[in-house]
Parts: C-alpha cells; sequence; structure tokens
C-alpha cells in the first residue's frame, strides 16, 4: 500500500529507541512490551524496538516484541558494525536500522574515521543486512551538517548497497523548513528508494520540518509519542499524525482515536509528564475557559475547535474559572445533571468568578461542589437567622474562641463562645443564639477538600437533629472552612426552622 499510493506517508515510531534515550527516562522489558502493543494498536508502521546491542534488557525487549506476533514491522538500530547487526538479527527483527556519522566534525571527533572509511562501512552493513534477507534503513547521521556532495555520495551508494529506505537526520535539531525541503530535493535528486525524515526539536521545529521534508517527497517520518527523544525530542507522534491527516489530507494507518490513549500509557511509563499546553494531548488542548470560547463551541464547536476531540479520543472540556461565562457554566453544570435556577446561576457564576479573582483555580469538583451549596440552601426571603459578623481566634497558647453575629426573626444578637478548636467554637456560639428559638444538635459533620491541594475549597456537610428528632441535612463550600462550617449550620437551622413552622401551621 505505502510504496504504490504517493499519498501515503509511512510512519516510524522511535519512542522505544530514541524515545526511551530522553534524560532520565528508562524503561522495562514488560513495559517496553506494554508500549509496543498500544503502538501497534495505533497502527505505526514500523516499532524501533531498541540497540540490542547496547544492553541485555535491550536485546531481551527487542525479542519479546519481535515474538509478540505484531502487524508493524520491528525494527532494531545498529551501529555500521557487524557484532552489533549480528546481535540485532538475532532478536528476530524484520528489519535494522544502521547508522553512522557522516558530518565532518563527527566524522573526526564521534567516529575517528575519514570519509572513505565510513562510506566502506556503510556499504558493507547494508550489504551484510540485505545478505540475511532483512528490511535496511540507512542512516547518515547528522545528515542535515555533512557536506552535500559528500551526503550525495554516500546516499546514492546506500541505494547501490541494497538499502530499502535511506533516513535522512536533522541530528541536532537545526533545520527551519525550507531547508529541510532543500536537503530532501538534494537527496532525491540522486536516490530512488523512500526517503524518511527524523527530526529533532532543539529549535522547536521538529514537526514543522518533518512536515516539510514530506512536501518535498520524503514519505517516511520517524516519530516518538509525546515528543520524547535526546534532549529536546523527536517530532511528536500525535502532532505529526493529526497535521499529516487533517491539514495535508496523507494518508496514513493510524487511528487517531488510539491518539490520547497511547499518549498517557506513555507519560505513566515514563514518568515524562505532558505540559498543560501541548498539542493534541495536553491537559488544556481542548479546554475552554472564557467566555466568548465557551459559548461559541458550545452553540458551534468548529467556532473555536480546529481538530474535534472525539477524533484523537479525547473530551471538550469547559474550564469554570474568572473569563468563564454563564452560558459555559450552565452547560458544564447541566452535563453533571445539575438545572439551577436563574437566580441560583447567577450566584454560582458569582462565586465562581470571586473565587478567581482572588486567584484561586477553580476545577470541576470545585463548580460543582458551589453548585451544590447554592442549589441546596435556604433562599434569602425565607431565611430566620442569617449570619452578619463572625470572628475566630486560634493557635499555640490561646483558648480557640469564636464570635458570632446574627440576625434572628430581625433582631441582631451577638455571642462567643470557646472550643475544642475554631470550628467547635464557632458553631457552638451558633447554637448558643439559636437554641431559644430552636434547640438543635449536630448530629454528623463532615468535611472535605475538593482538591488536592492547600489552596482547595472545603465542603462541609452536616445534619442537624432538632428535639422531636426531625433530621435535615445542609452543605456549605468556603475557601475557609471555618466559614463553610458556620454557613452550613445556619442554613441546617433556617431548615429545621422552616420545617418546625410549617408543621405547627
Ligand atoms: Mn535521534
Amino acid at each position: 500500500m505505502e510504496t504504490k499510493n504517493g499519498n501515503y506517508v509511512r510512519i516510524f515510531d522511535t519512542t522505544l529507541r530514541d524515545g526511551e534515550q530522553t534524560p532520565g527516562v528508562s524503561l522495562t522489558t514488560e513495559e517496553k512490551l506494554e508500549i509496543a502493543l498500544q503502538l501497534d494498536k495505533l497502527g505505526v508502521d514500523t516499532i524501533e524496538a531498541g540497540t540490542p546491542v547496547s544492553s541485555e534488557g535491550e536485546k531481551r525487549a527487542a525479542k519479546e516484541i519481535s515474538k509478540a506476533g505484531l502487524t508493524a514491522e520491528i525494527c532494531g538500530l545498529a551501529r555500521t558494525k557487524r557484532n552489533d547487526i549480528d546481535v540485532t538479527i538475532a532478536c528476530d527483527v524484520d528489519a535494522v536500522h544502521t547508522f553512522i556519522s557522516t558530518s565532518e566534525v563527527q566524522m573526526k571527533y564521534a567516529v575517528n574515521m575519514t570519509p572513505e572509511q565510513v562510506l566502506e562501512s556503510s556499504i558493507d552493513s547494508i550489504e551484510y543486512i540485505k545478505s540475511h534477507g532483512l528490511v535496511c534503513e540507512y542512516s547518515p547521521m547528522d545528515a542535515s551538517r555533512t557536506d552535500r556532495e559528500f551526503l550525495k555520495r554516500i546516499c546514492k551508494a546506500a541505494e547501490e548497497a541494497g538499502a530499502d529506505r535511506i533516513n535522512i537526520p536533522d541530528t541536532v535539531g537545526i533545520m527551519i523548513p525550507t531547508t529541510m525541503q532543500q536537503l530532501i530535493r538534494d537527496v532525491k535528486s540522486v536516490v530512488k528508494v523512500p526517503i524518511s525524515v527524523h527530526c529533532h526539536n532543539d529549535f522547536g521545529m521538529a514537526v514543522a520540518n518533518s512536515l516539510a521534508g514530506v512536501e518535498a517527497g520524503a514519505s517516511q517520518i520517524h516519530v516518538a509519542v509525546n515528543g520524547l527523544g535526546e534532549r529536546a525530542g523527536n517530532a511528536a507522534l500525535e502532532e505529526v499524525a493529526v497535521a499529516l491527516n487533517l491539514i495535508y489530507n496523507k494518508k496514513t494507518r493510524i487511528n487517531h482515536a488510539q491518539l490520547y490513549e497511547t499518549s498517557r500509557l506513555v507519560a505513566k511509563l515514563t514518568g515524562m509528564q505532558i505540559q498543560a499546553n501541548k498539542a493534541i494531548v495536553g491537559e488544556n488542548a481542548f479546554s475552554h475557559e472564557s467566555g466568548i470560547h465557551t459559548r461559541g463551541v458550545t452553540v458551534a464547536p468548529s467556532t473555536f475547535e480546529p481538530i474535534k476531540p472525539e477524533f484523537v479520543g479525547r473530551k471538550r472540556k469547559l474550564v469554570a474559572g474568572k473569563l468563564a461565562g454563564t452560558s459555559g457554566i450552565r452547560a458544564e453544570l447541566e452535563e453533571s445533571g445539575l438545572h439551577p435556577t436563574k437566580e441560583q446561576l447567577a450566584e454560582i457564576v458569582k462565586t465562581v468568578k470571586e473565587l478567581g479573582d482572588k486567584g484561586k483555580k477553580v476545577t470541576d469538583a470545585d463548580m460543582l461542589a458551589i453548585a451544590r451549596a447554592v442549589m441546596g440552601k435556604v433562599v434569602k426571603e425565607k431565611r430566620i437567622v442569617d449570619l452578619t459578623g463572625f470572628s475566630v481566634v486560634t493557635g499555640i497558647g490561646v483558648i480557640p474562641t469564636a464570635s458570632v453575629r446574627l440576625v434572628l426573626d430581625g433582631k441582631e444578637y451577638v455571642a462567643s463562645e470557646t472550643g475544642f478548636g475554631p470550628v467547635d467554637a464557632a458553631i457552638k456560639a451558633v447554637q448558643k443564639l439559636t437554641s431559644p428559638l430552636v434547640n438543635v444538635r449536630l448530629k454528623e459533620y463532615r468535611i472535605e477538600a475538593t482538591t488536592g491541594g492547600s489552596d482547595a475549597i472545603g465542603e462541609v456537610i452536616i445534619k442537624v437533629e432538632d428535639k422531636d428528632g426531625n433530621v435535615v441535612s445542609s452543605r456549605a463550600v468556603n475557601e475557609d472552612i471555618v466559614m463553610a462550617s458556620v454557613e452550613a449550620m445556619i442554613d441546617g437551622i433556617n431548615k429545621s426552622l422552616l420545617k418546625s413552622r410549617n408543621r405547627k401551621k
């Protein structure tokens, strides 16, 4: 399919080879196999399983992946050395990717060979791989800094020696799209075998340069999941795949709906977290916060979404925050089955924005807690007891003391109480003032943090029981847990009072 169709771009995945060369990343055989299975499900054409000669673990991983019965071609990396190639072939791989430095600086200081020795070594290795009946991909390493005439000469020699594909590495990531195009055109002017590109992201242009290579006639791209790889990494698989499909109208075997899951698996197993604003797979890639955007995507997704989230296995997320609009918040609440009235919605939006202005990142969990509290609250007109003032003192060497000021049936009262802690003191002070009206007992008290940080919003859920055994529950949220406790208590007392007055009527 890939050779006949000029519109087809092969995806050569090097997550398990160059990706594993990411500083700080090391995978076990089992982890490499798990990633390989997912890459096969994703539909990459080649899985570069590792560099077998480098360690026993690498050898074992390449063997395990080779015998896993995958659809993808399994490839191992080898220097242009017979021993490297023998060890790689012994892993039962389908293809050997052999490479040697061809730039002046690397020939001189990295491999200590003359250009003629490099040329001979390349030819010998390619012929050796082909004599074993395996697919051979050849890379003149540091091609982008290699003398152009020498590069053309060595590529032509590689083709004549039987290389099935020639890969052009921009090893140190110094190309830009226009120079990359010229480089590929120059190589293509002397060889007919398929050309591949391998771009590094040192200047943040790995994906752009890879696509420029395709524009100039390359038919394969080396990629790594989440853009892993040496230094700043390789071209990101997910970005390349989606751009090829949606912008370039090229064909690949990639099952795009598997992209997010693949990214998550690789992030988990390598421990390399993905930045939130990373294209396609970042936390924020399909999130909208500002009012104009959330309203837009709710009505017509194409307004602010160049890629459908479902296409890459994701979901749209509307984020509540100070920039959020009423319709965005309503849409998100409705998705969770909450249908606030117009007044309740206005109060929820106001609370969210106030928190945002204080610098708090309002999460989904925060917003749902706020909505539940607002929607369950006794409305202002019906409130018999209301809080008008509150203070608390706590610390080392002081007895926690709370003072509250309440309006009870239109009259204001003040009281102070001490307690085991600030919450206990505050609730006692509220009870002291309200007990002549309604004698309630705190039956249950629960506090939950909606998120993990120290700036989490506290959600207090309580149950109060009056002297006749009637139980009501109430909840409140606040960034201050003592305030949330007092608000929940006041709300519970109001509910209890309303119930008893209704019964008396
Ligand atoms: Mn590389």
